[in-house]
């Protein structure tokens, strides 16, 4: 088994993770005898006695606009085409539906049951903001390493992905700018290559997230997504019809530089009153600073330390009215930013994620408060924003990473599922 690994900064955090996990072959697109896309591998079921694949079970959801339809086809009726970048069948989509659907059969089970890569190793660490010439070396021993965790070398690794909070080349592998970390032109790719010998992807880390989000199904067969992360910055990374729609800058869902009040604090883009001037971390905690400057009454105050984002979802929940009042206001941009997504790219649900998320069910309940107002007052929102149209992040769902893990392994080829042109990129330029 081919093995792919993946690190990625954070965010908010500031810390660096690392993991090393196995590619799959499910997910992996089929194509019909015409070269159309039809669906993909869903799973692969194998004999257990002969311990051999028997067939894979194809899945249509999404494609054709079939929800979940699955249907099994004999697994050596499958062949790889390396030029379509997956699987092809020599039937037509129209015989393929006039099957039975897939059910289970006596004898046979499901070749990996939990349908997950495995996770070899993980790392965890902090990165010291602003010195770019370091961060490449930090990188790079991270990810030794994770190795060492695993029991590889970097000879085990067919390809490294890196999630970077900030602006990207990924064809070029250089960090153009990323403000939080105080990086800008850093060819972050070739210096990592250069340390470990190895091919190296560079995508940003939202946009790199909402691709592990849906390839990872988190939140099910949903094939329009977006991911809003809501951290130090605030940012949205979106897949539309189970692609990473990155944009003809690769920009797309950038929405934390949207402006929503002209006369609005300066935000760090040179404009006035963006979105992230409200909402993100920095900003909540900035407004929780500038009610204590101004003499209001509230427990932030009591703290020796100034309160983070975090501390002022703590207080909102436990009544104090000024935090309550914060974090009131920083729901309804957040709501409506959502609706902003859902109108801009018709996605089926929005994820939430981000440092500021995890003050859980405190961060979510303000949103679900104005998206209900919402809802009561327009037949039209009732229709956009689902009652499920927002959902918070699982803990431990590690999007970034595994979203970094697919980029690297399009990057090696490793099954189409992962594609590069599913992806967006442009490999050879
Ligand atoms: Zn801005």
């Amino acid at each position: 088994m081919v093995t792919t690994m993946q690190r990625t900064p954070a965010t908010e955090s500031g810390t660096v993770s690392s993991l090393i996990a196995s590619d799959r072959v499910e997910g992996t697109a089929v194509y019909d005898a015409q070269g159309k896309r039809i669906g993909k591998v869903e799973r692969l079921v194998i004999d257990k006695a002969g311990g051999r694949i028997v067939y894979a079970v194809l899945s249509f959801g999404g494609f054709l606009g079939i929800g979940g339809t699955h249907y099994p086809i004999p697994w050596p009726m499958l062949n790889y085409d390396e030029k379509l970048g997956g699987y092809r069948v020599e039937i037509t989509e129209e015989q393929l539906k006039k099957a039975p659907k897939a059910e289970p059969v006596e004898g046979w089970e499901q070749a990996n049951p939990d349908r997950d890569e495995r996770v070899h190793a993980r790392e965890v660490t902090t990165t010291a903001a602003g010195d770019a010439v370091a961060a490449s070396l930090h990188i790079a021993t991270v990810v030794r390493d994770a190795l060492t965790t695993a029991g590889a070398t970097t000879e085990d690794v067919a390809a490294i992905g890196v999630g970077v909070p900030g602006r990207v080349d990924p064809v070029t592998g250089t960090v153009t700018m990323a403000v939080n970390l105080g990086w800008s032109e850093l060819s972050l790719g070739s210096e990592l290559e250069d340390r470990l010998g190895r091919p190296c992807v560079v995508e940003n880390d939202v946009r790199a997230a909402v691709l592990g989000l849906h390839r990872r199904r988190v939140v099910g067969e949903i094939e329009d997504l977006a991911y809003l992360a809501v951290g130090t910055g605030v940012s949205a990374g979106v897949v539309l019809g189970g692609r990473l729609h990155r944009g003809s800058h690769g920009l797309a869902g950038e929405i934390g530089h949207v402006i929503v009040d002209p006369d609005g604090a300066l935000c760090a883009c040179g404009q006035s009153g963006c979105l992230e001037t409200l909402v993100s971390g920095s900003a909540i905690a900035r407004q929780a600073r500038e009610a204590i400057a101004a003499g209001r009454t509230t427990s932030l105050k009591a703290s020796p330390e100034a309160p983070s984002a975090i501390s002022v979802y703590h207080a909102a929940a436990g009544g104090d009215e000024v935090a309550g009042s914060i974090v009131e206001a920083v729901g309804r941009r957040l709501a409506w930013a959502v609706h902003l997504l859902v109108m801009a790219y018709d996605v089926e649900r929005v994820i939430l994620g981000g440092g500021v998320s995890h003050a859980g069910e405190a961060f979510v309940q303000p949103i679900q408060g104005e998206l209900g107002r919402m809802r009561a007052a327009s037949a039209l929102a009732r229709e956009q924003l689902r009652p499920d149209i927002v959902e918070l992040l699982p803990p431990g769902a590690d999007a970034g990473a595994w979203g970094a893990v697919v980029i690297a392994a399009a990057d090696a080829g490793l099954g189409a599922g992962h594609g590069w042109e599913e992806v967006g990129h442009v490999l050879d330029s």
